[in-house]
């Protein structure tokens, strides 16, 4: 539907608010909030909701649509592949779409990351690892080693290994606890990797099945972690014999200027998750994708196969969704475009610094920035998240701007379409809306 009758819009608000089960803590506000809206369609960075207003869409709907909106080329591979043959299980047969985006998959991944296990989400793609993982050992014998350690701050997502191993657990515990067994968060901020490798020593290294982390977390704020950083965890795992998990589930396809930002510092996890810019958003698709050594360890060992079906796992229009958009991304060179804007983006958004006190950072790689919003610059407090957060972000899409803003951070992470007068234009936009919000009194 591309069009909706003016009249008929709160009535349909009505129903959203009566029977939609949203994500938001007061499910009324899609009635009342007018960053919340009803949204139509969509076209490169832009999307119009169902008043004809037009919005810079500087979060790529949640983080994903890296391509754009509106891409014709890959509604019809969809098209196409769901009139050849829209499913085959996984369990019995293989098909083309699925062989063609695991083999690119390989090419397009660093070092030996060549074996592809395809779910729905980037959830089940952790989900995935945590069990690859687990069961890995087991078939080397190394029956001990099940525990798995995550890191305060981060997110992997919603499932129970997922959440159990994200820094958030702690918030989400109280309703879904006990949590898996064997799952930790480790606090280590800033970046600390001694303090992963003391939490192997304490659990007892022969314990422990893998560290999983993002190489850089949306939800600990963008923090580019230094140098040594990503390396130094490699190290410590390979000391212990623990596998190292990469969650590129946002990193992934170029949203940090690389393919994957692990590319930055040049360092191969064992495994690596990925999901939403995988096919932009066109259709849901995961991918755990592991080195050869740990395919290699269940193709030898017979009659002991993965223990995981996913009946939807590598669906034949998600894969074909996810090559017409990889081809694009390709293509189009838009990896080297999210570095290019990513720091003209970076750029201007330090510009504005100076002129609001308000800016306590500007951090970011890439089409992946963090806007750190303060109360006071010396003492960084920051702003936090409920009434104050959401008026901004009112005030943005007032002005025709959607994104995010989470942990007294304003997010921006467009499509890696965008073009530099987009860019002028997000600052420009972020320069009034706060300007606006400290008048305001906030
Ligand atoms: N991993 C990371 C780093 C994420 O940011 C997310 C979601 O935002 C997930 C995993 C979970 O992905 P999904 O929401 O597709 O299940």
């Amino acid at each position: 539907m591309s069009q909706v009758d003016p009249q008929n819009l709160p009535a349909m608000l009505q129903d959203a608010a009566d029977h939609l089960w949203m994500h938001a803590s007061e499910w009324q506000a899609i009635l009342t909030r007018t960053d919340r809206r009803l949204l139509l369609k969509g076209h490169g960075c832009m999307v119009v909701d169902a008043e004809g207003r037009e919005y810079l869409d500087a979060l790529s709907g949640l983080w994903l649509v890296n391509v754009g909106h509106g891409r014709e080329a890959i509604a019809q591979a969809m098209a196409n592949q769901a009139k050849t043959l829209a499913y085959a299980s996984s369990s019995r047969a293989v098909t083309l779409p699925a062989i063609e985006l695991a083999t690119l998959l390989s090419d397009l991944t660093p070092g030996d990351l060549s074996a592809v296990f395809f779910s729905n989400s980037g959830s089940e793609a952790v989900e995935s690892a945590l069990k690859i993982t687990r069961q890995y050992h087991y078939l080397r014998g190394d029956r001990q080693r099940y525990k798995i350690i995550g890191r305060h701050g981060s997110y992997h997502g919603a499932t129970y290994g997922a959440m159990s191993v994200s820094g958030t657990r702690s918030s989400v515990d109280t309703y879904f606890g006990p949590l898996l067994p064997g799952t930790l968060a480790v606090s280590c901020k800033p970046y600390s990797a001694e303090a992963i490798e003391d939490a192997i020593k304490y659990e007892g290294p022969n314990t422990v099945a893998a560290v999983i982390a993002e190489p850089i977390s949306a939800a600990a704020g963008i923090i580019i972690p230094p140098l040594k950083y990503l390396q130094r965890l490699r190290e410590i795992c390979d000391r212990h014999g623990v596998l190292l998990i990469f969650d590129e589930v946002i990193t992934g396809f170029g949203r940090t200027g690389k393919m994957f930002a692990a590319e930055h510092w040049d360092v191969v996890p064992d495994i690596m998750t990925v999901a939403k810019g995988l096919s932009s958003g066109y259709a849901p698709i995961g991918a755990t994708i592991c080195r050869s050594k740990i395919a290699q360890q269940f193709s030898s060992s017979l009659n002991k196969p993965l223990a995981h079906l996913l009946t939807f796992g590598g669906h034949a229009v998600s894969c074909a969704a996810a090559l017409a958009n990889l081809h694009i991304l390709q293509q189009e060179r838009l990896v080297e475009n999210s570095a290019q804007q990513g720091s003209i983006l970076l750029d201007r958004l330090r510009q504005l610094m100076p002129r609001h006190p308000i800016i306590g950072d500007v951090r970011g790689l890439g089409l992946f920035c963090a806007v750190e919003l303060v109360k006071n610059l010396e003492t960084k407090e920051p702003i936090p998240d409920g009434p104050e957060i959401n008026r901004l972000l009112e005030i943005l899409s007032e002005l025709g701007v959607l994104t995010r803003a989470e942990s007294s951070n304003l997010y921006l992470a467009p499509p890696l379409c965008i073009q530099q007068e987009q860019i002028e234009h997000i600052v420009t936009i972020v320069d009034k809306a706060l300007s606006r919000f400290v008048q305001e009194g906030r």
